[in-house]
């Protein structure tokens, strides 16, 4: 391996950890102001940018929810199958949810208990399922699949398809999981904004430019908070600063951004307060886990 080949890898490698790092983040400061409004949240914190838990969940400081849970039981399917394994994945869904987890989106536990009781690993297109429970939890599919784009379109729908089938979801899904891979492979943010204009000119329903300030956990709504905020800001602080005190479904809105954003800024851009706040344990396994799942990728196979 040439000298310059090994640099480009371990930056690959860096950026990949701050996109797991970065779900597990946005999930953790997000989940203080989860349904809350933004004057709500103006009024009880000012501004909110301490990891500090709490929220309607009540959690610790540091915790994270079912966005960053879910991923990493992705992560662990993948790793233990040594490839993609999507009854796996499935499987992993269904032990997670028999945890009691300390929450579970309404779409989620129907796509879960429909696997369970009917062994329904892909479920048929539903309009109800336009939430953002599948763009969630893109990180290890984006890392996983980089190199190979037949792959990771495949891999990007079949693991939404377990829990929700909907055009905007997997749109949404497909263009949050090639801004994680393009941001990896070292684009600008005009080549990240490239992708959200081919997103808005298929679904013009994305368009985000005149940003009407709801954050709900509908995918539309979601992901227009996020390109919002991720273009006009210049710094992962100031994304994720900006998402969570949007309020709304927030640990979620934070998540996708902290995954993008991570991506892009790399995870010497987050700040050291914050990951001294996240869960240690949570933390110890999304840098590994992403580190794992990117040295599996086609692009890590064939020498980066
Ligand atoms: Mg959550």
């Amino acid at each position: 391996m040439t000298e310059q080949s090994s640099r480009a890898r371990e930056v690959i490698l860096e950026r990949a950890r701050g996109a797991f790092l970065g779900v597990a983040i946005g999930d953790a400061l997000g989940a203080t102001t989860e349904f809350m409004t933004p004057a709500e949240i103006a009024h009880r914190y000012g501004v909110h940018r301490k990891i500090i838990g709490g929220g309607w969940l009540g959690l610790k400081a540091g915790q994270v929810t079912d966005d960053t849970e879910m991923s990493l039981r992705i992560a662990r399917a993948i790793e233990e199958a040594g490839t993609w394994d999507l009854t796996g994945i499935a499987d992993q869904f269904v032990a997670w949810m028999r945890g009691k987890p300390v929450d579970i989106g309404a779409t989620v536990r129907k796509g879960i208990r429909d696997y369970m009781l009917n062994g329904t690993i892909q479920r048929p297109q539903n309009d109800w399922d336009a939430g953002n429970g599948a763009v969630m939890r893109m990180a290890p599919v984006a890392l996983y699949t980089l190199g190979d784009e037949d792959l990771f379109r495949r891999c990007t729908l079949e693991q939404a398809h377990l829990t929700h089938h909907h055009p905007l979801s997997d749109a949404a899904c497909l263009t949050a999981g090639q801004m994680v891979q393009k941001a990896l492979l070292g684009a600008d943010r005009f080549e990240l904004h490239g992708e959200t204009q081919q997103l808005c000119s298929e679904f013009p329903t994305f368009r985000f430019s005149t940003y009407r300030g709801r954050a709900s956990g509908y995918v539309v709504e979601t992901m227009q908070t996020v390109f919002h905020y991720l273009f006009t800001t210049a710094t992962f602080e100031d994304c994720l600063i900006g998402v969570v005190n949007q309020g709304g479904d927030a640990d979620t809105t934070g998540a996708i951004a902290g995954m993008i954003a991570g991506a892009f800024y790399g995870p010497a851009s987050i700040p050291a307060r914050w990951l001294k706040q996240l869960d240690r344990t949570t933390r110890m396994e999304v840098e590994e886990k992403a580190k794992k799942l990117t040295l599996l990728s086609p692009l890590a196979q064939q020498g980066f």
